[in-house]
């Protein structure tokens, strides 16, 4: 008894620099050429090289936050809130100087009350506001002019809370990395918005 086969219809290469038409002489043959074979075989390879330095990269990262102490994280919470505070005032000019919002200088986040001497409230956004460079650098603020426009901007009650607030505020790593996230958020959306104004 013979069994009769009906021919394999051609099929198309599966490498894409060749695509070229064969009749598949094995069940499930994908390819037309030992030599594609091997091209599949390569391109398989570097697929898998890909991924596993992909997830390399992404484990370096992982433990590089893990390793991240409070200090870190605080640091990086601050960079982002003091480019918002920057966007926040981008129409006011310097806190503690007559530089009008139109300076071309580099524009710095002056805190009332220093990080160094009231760490508590080195993120709380009263306290912090655009000043010039020049003022925030080397006039330590310049805190005697700092004051009676602080009052102005925010009136005297807030001014005398932040001078009387003595709290013991410790900020944990979480609340830094959401302080972090909300306000790269905010910073972004204010710039889309002053950037539409100038527009
Ligand atoms: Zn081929
Ligand atoms: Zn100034």
């Amino acid at each position: 008894m013979t069994i009769e086969r009906k021919p394999a219809k051609p099929k198309k290469c599966r490498v894409a620099t060749c695509r070229a038409s064969f009749v598949p002489q094995r069940l499930g043959q994908a390819v037309c050429s030992p030599k594609c074979a091997l091209a599949t075989v390569e391109v398989q390879k570097a697929k898998e090289k890909k991924s596993l330095a992909m997830a390399g990269r992404r484990d370096i990262k992982v433990r590089k936050e893990a390793l991240k102490s409070r200090a870190d994280h605080a640091k990086e919470a601050q960079t982002v809130i003091n480019r918002y505070v920057r966007l926040r005032d981008a129409h006011l000019g310097c806190i503690s100087c007559n530089k009008p919002a139109s300076w071309g200088g580099q524009w710095h986040c002056s805190h009332f009350r220093s990080v160094g001497a009231a760490a508590h409230l080195r993120l709380n956004l009263w306290n912090m506001n655009k000043s010039c460079s020049q003022c925030n650098a080397h006039l330590s603020g310049n805190i005697m002019v700092y004051r009676p426009r602080l009052v102005e901007k925010i009136g005297a009650e807030k001014v005398e809370w932040l001078e009387c607030n003595q709290d013991l505020v410790r900020h944990e790593i979480p609340y830094l990395k959401r302080l972090k996230a909300v306000f790269t958020k905010k910073a972004k959306r204010l710039e889309a918005r002053i950037q539409c104004n100038a527009a």
